[in-house]
């Protein structure tokens, strides 16, 4: 391929609203393109590593057994309807109507639509199990589109759906597809992990995550280095602290703390260990039009997991109280709130840390006053409830009691989930099995990531020159910069055939033909992050030498063609 026919679009500096390295190396690079808000244009060089990480993710699919087919990204609303989730999405997904003003929505993802197709389609055991998947364009109204294509409203998933006679064969698969996941992962060159994790808005049961590892991820997870465990914090357990409650041996005491608000203001006014300190945080919870205020306490250095919180019955539904609210339903100053000397009596909530404090710094719920000294059972009841409601953090025990937990930070490009009959029941996808009873078939759904999986590559696989893409990612493998390509025919010629003795190889070759200086040619190369560049001059030829460099590699070698052949045969 010869670059003036390609057609590339690099820039020298990013666009200011872009903050990520990801994000500004494929806008500089020239991958993607801006159309509105979260919605990207894949450019010719973009579209490249697309496809490359498409092809892998379909061939593993194919490996693993599952069947590709293709859904409408436009759905019925009656089928969201069907399995109850025409409300309960949300904002998240955007909803159209037609010309006779029926409800629609654009796809954020398909179980609704796959398990219409099976329940039509499979009436009988003999075609199960069956997985099906699709490499197929999502729209999500993002609340927060950012980082260019990691977090767009328009991006490409890989959603595999499969069902079943049994739970043991969901098993089957939903392993199968967890090992399908690494295959894809490792093939790419990333580094990852697989997490356990919350199943989130699409239901379920079991779940796991697989993340790219990048300080810059969004989600962190909670691992254990002497033990396979691994979880998203979003879900990892912070097991109850193997001390007893310690006994009182102080007198409770109201102290003056003006203007100090945070744990960490009084504790340093009073000159105590932020551990000491106890924080309220007031939530509203329950069924929408009827909820209540609660009260949860956390220890001062620990914070508030409100997916995991949620899970709790008493806090369904659970949101952050405004001070309007909190003013309203406990008459409390915020800032100096605690669960001892409330005018009105609402849940109380501890986590399990906050249960076995004693001697304890609190909010006085007077203006201005922390107490110290506080002790459970002699100064205030009992908390109504103790439960974990707290993110773990580095160093707390490992929930499978083998070590000590370590916080690293992720991007999430896969999701496995143990659907179970959630969508089956609701939808009717039902089967005869061996003795001809109607059963209801068990379900699981696998999603990939696609187009995030580019970003995040990205986030793992840079330097200050531009992109350094895993071999298996690259637009290109190799980049010829000829120098003074157009004053000499020599040079033409000779580039002309490298390239052909390259792709003879079976590598994906990128002719620089614009007659640009070296300098740009190599800005650019390093820039795209094509991983071998060879130079090809007139003053090499006249001694039978090229020049080669591998991107990342402080210099080049010099060497005649064969040479050069034969490193690319090596490397790549
Ligand atoms: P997230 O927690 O990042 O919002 P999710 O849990 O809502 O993602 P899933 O429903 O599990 O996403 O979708 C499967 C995969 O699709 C995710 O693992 C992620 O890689 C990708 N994905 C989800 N939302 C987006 C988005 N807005 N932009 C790009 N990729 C996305
Ligand atoms: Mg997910």
């Amino acid at each position: 391929m010869r670059v003036k026919q390609f057609f590339l679009s690099t820039l020298k500096e990013a666009p200011a609203e872009a903050e990520l390295a990801s994000h500004k190396l494929m806008l500089r690079a020239g991958l993607i393109k801006k159309l509105g808000s979260g919605l990207y244009t894949w450019m010719p060089l973009g579209l490249r590593v697309l496809r490359k990480v498409e092809n892998i993710v379909r061939e593993e699919m194919d490996r693993a057994g599952a069947i590709e087919l293709l859904m409408p990204a436009v759905q019925p609303a009656e089928l969201w309807q069907e399995s109850g989730r025409w409300g309960l999405f949300g904002p998240q997904m955007l909803k159209i109507k037609d010309r006779h003003d029926r409800d629609f929505c654009f796809g954020p993802t398909h179980e609704e639509v796959i398990s219409d197709i099976v329940r039509r389609e499979v009436k009988s055991y003999r075609l199960l199990p069956l997985n099906l998947y699709q490499i197929q364009t999502k729209f999500r109204d993002e609340i927060r589109p950012r980082f260019g294509v990691m977090r767009a409203r328009e991006f490409v998933m890989k959603d595999a759906y499969s069902f079943h006679a049994d739970k043991a064969s969901l098993d089957q698969t939903y392993q199968a597809m967890h090992d399908a996941y690494s295959r894809v992962f490792e093939r790419l060159g990333l580094k990852f992990r697989p997490v356990a994790a919350d199943p989130g808005a699409i239901g379920g049961t079991c779940s796991h995550e697989f993340h790219v590892l990048a300080d810059s991820g969004e989600d962190a997870i909670a691992y254990c280095p002497t033990s396979d465990y691994a979880a998203n914090v979003e879900l990892a357990e912070a097991i109850a602290p193997g001390v007893k409650r310690g006994a009182a041996l102080q007198s409770i005491n109201k102290v003056p703390t003006p203007g100090k608000k945070t744990c960490e203001a009084v504790a340093e006014l009073l000159k105590l260990p932020l551990q000491n300190t106890v924080k309220a945080i007031v939530v509203m919870a329950g069924k929408v039009g009827d909820e209540k205020a609660v009260m949860l306490l956390l220890r001062g250095d620990h914070e508030l997991n409100e997916i995991k919180a949620a899970k709790i019955p008493e806090l369904r539904g659970l949101r952050l109280a405004s001070g309007e609210e909190i003013q309203k339903h406990l008459m409390v100053p915020v800032g100096y709130m605690g669960p001892i000397a409330l005018a009105k009596k609402p849940l109380i909530i501890a986590d399990r840390s906050v249960d076995t404090m004693s001697d304890f710094v609190c909010g006085a719920n007077d203006y201005g006053y922390h107490l110290t000294g506080v002790n459970w059972g002699r100064d205030l009841p009992e908390p109504n409830l103790v439960a974990d409601i707290r993110s773990v953090v580095a160093g707390d025990p490992s929930p499978d009691g083998k070590g000590e937990l370590q916080i690293a930070r992720g991007i999430e490009v896969g999701h496995i989930f143990q659907l179970r009959t959630k969508y089956s029941k609701a939808m009717g996808v039902t089967f005869l099995d061996e003795s001809g009873k109607s059963k209801v078939m068990e379900m699981g759904c696998y999603g990939i990531g696609v187009s995030r999986i580019v970003a995040a590559a990205i986030e793992q696989n840079y330097d200050e020159r531009g992109i350094k893409w895993p071999r298996a990612m690259a637009p290109f493998d190799v980049y010829i910069a000829p120098i003074g390509y157009k004053k000499s025919p020599e040079v033409q010629v000779a580039a002309q055939k490298l390239h052909d003795e390259v792709a003879a190889l079976g590598l994906e070759v990128l002719l620089d033909d614009r007659d640009e200086r070296p300098g740009v040619m190599f800005a650019d190369q390093e820039l795209i992050g094509i991983p071998h560049r060879i130079v090809v001059s007139e003053r090499g030829l006249k001694v039978n030498i090229l020049e080669y460099q591998q991107r990342g590699e402080y210099e080049a070698l010099k060497l005649d063609l064969q040479s050069v052949l034969e490193k690319l045969k090596l490397r790549s």
